[in-house]
């Protein structure tokens, strides 16, 4: 049973995370607060924490069926979601199939180049720091992960990329880029974890050609595009599509 007045373990900027009766299971509960620019830009988006929990949902059940190991069990309601108690490893995992966001302003590829091949980067998960991009060499040194998990987290993560550009691709939507966390299962198997969502992915409508329009993401909230439910809830109906 879900237990509201349990002690939080953590609250972060889009959702929060309680005990359950069983150690091995935690129960999220997705907000719809939504934040960005390193939470300097703060905001609601009426019915987010529902529509981020029901496509991460769908989703993790998809990469399951394709056999990547992840945190979902079930979601007792529309908002709230069972998972496997992890370990989170403290590295953002970003994979990019076109240039956008940070790439662009950080290397000047133009908006929209499409990458020759997916581009994998990790960035240090601490907003102190104001989350880094990592070398290789960094991410190790600090002892993020071993060498060894590093290779399965990209190996995942590739296999990630595929299995949901193709998914998106049925739904009508370009898979721009998007973020990834891991963690450590208590038999020390690295799982996928936290959410795959609109907050956490760039999502581009594949038939329209106007840049501001095609933008179902947070981007429409970070850049004030204007329509952000309503983006966020096109998107979970073209994913329910796909599924039916
Ligand atoms: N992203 C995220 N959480 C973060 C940073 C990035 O979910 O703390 C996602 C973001 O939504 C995008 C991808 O990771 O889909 C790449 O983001 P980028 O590095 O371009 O950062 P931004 O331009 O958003 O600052």
């Amino acid at each position: 049973m879900t237990n509201f007045s349990a002690t939080k373990l953590y609250e972060g900027k889009a959702k929060i995370l309680y005990p359950t009766d069983d150690p091995e299971i935690l129960l999220t509960y997705f907000k719809d607060d939504a934040t960005a620019f390193n939470a300097q830009k703060r905001g609601q988006i009426v019915g987010k924490g529902e529509i981020n929990c029901s496509i991460a949902a769908a989703l993790f059940q998809e990469l399951t069926k394709a056999g990547i190991p992840n945190h979902y069990i079930d979601c007792p309601a529309p908002n709230q979601m069972r998972v496997k108690a992890v370990k989170i490893i403290p590295v953002e995992v970003v994979v990019r199939n076109i240039a956008a966001g940070s790439l662009c302003r950080q290397t000047g590829l133009p908006l929209g180049k499409v990458l020759p091949q997916p581009l994998v980067e990790f960035y240090y998960k601490n907003d102190e720091l104001g989350d880094p991009l990592l070398t290789i060499d960094r991410l190790l040194l600090m002892e993020l992960a071993s060498p060894a998990q590093l290779e399965q987290i990209k190996t995942m993560t590739l296999g990630i990329n595929q299995i949901l550009g193709k998914f998106f691709q049925d739904c009508g939507i370009t898979l721009v880029d998007f973020k990834l966390e891991f963690g450590v299962d208590n038999q020390q198997q690295i799982i996928l974890a936290d959410e795959i969502s609109p907050d956490t992915c760039r999502l581009w409508d594949a038939q329209e050609p106007d840049p501001n329009l095609r933008v179902l993401d947070k981007d429409r909230f970070r850049q004030d595009l204007g329509n952000v439910e309503g983006a966020y809830q096109q998107v979970l109906a073209r994913v329910k599509q796909a599924l039916s």
